[in-house]
């Protein structure tokens, strides 16, 4: 078993979810930048892809174990966009701001506002492991009008948890944790680390 793993993301809100969730394992974790390692391109049309080719790409750079997350936020109203766009769905420069401003603008008259968060995570061992660890999650809830709460990141103002009927950007990190695309995603795949072999 490793004892190291590189983290394919500069997403500094990712990196902290990710990061406090695999706390619990004896791993050292790491972020790509550390190593100097750039961004992947990520031109596939699905999260799956995205995040083998980003896991590949920070595994090949650093010679050791890496985890990447391909995610998005997939509106019913926009038939899943902005999807695997969802970075770049406000145009350029793409940040946060422009994103969402982009959100409200598209969803202004749309009466169903029903959404969810996707994660896809994958871990490659090596840079051409023949088989990766693969976990999803998905994060059911709906689209605000306005923005609510300075937690997290990227679309949490916008995305009401339906369970709690709170902003994800009004969670604390905690419960966003327990409950979210990327928590159940990390959940799993911590279980699956632990029942690796080699
Ligand atoms: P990626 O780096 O291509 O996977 O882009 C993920 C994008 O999806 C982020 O930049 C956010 O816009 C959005 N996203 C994914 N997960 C979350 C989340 O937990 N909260 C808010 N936005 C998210």
């Amino acid at each position: 078993m490793f004892n190291k793993l590189v983290i394919a993301s500069g997403n500094k809100g990712k990196l902290l979810e990710i990061q406090t969730m695999l706390s619990p394992l004896s791993i050292e974790v790491v972020p790509q930048s550390d190593f100097n390692v750039p961004e992947a391109p990520e031109p596939h049309c699905t999260f799956i892809e995205n995040a083998l080719a980003k896991a590949r790409h920070a595994s090949l750079a650093t010679q050791l174990p890496a985890l990447a997350d391909d995610s998005g936020l997939c509106v019913e109203a926009l038939n899943g966009e902005p999807g695997v766009q969802s970075a770049y769905f406000g145009g350029t420069p793409s940040n946060d701001v422009n994103n969402n401003a982009h959100l409200i603008k598209t969803l202004d008259f749309h009466e169903n506002r029903a959404a969810y968060y996707y994660c896809c995570l994958v871990l490659v061992r090596r840079h051409d492991d023949p088989q990766p660890l693969i976990a999803e999650g998905v994060w059911h809830g709906s689209m605000l009008k306005e923005a609510r709460g300075s937690n997290g990141f990227g679309y949490d103002p916008l995305f009401l948890d339906d369970m709690t009927g709170k902003a994800s950007a009004e969670l604390s990190p905690e419960i966003k944790n327990k409950v979210s695309h990327r928590g159940q995603a990390l959940r799993k795949m911590l279980h699956l680390i632990e029942h690796l072999t080699y």
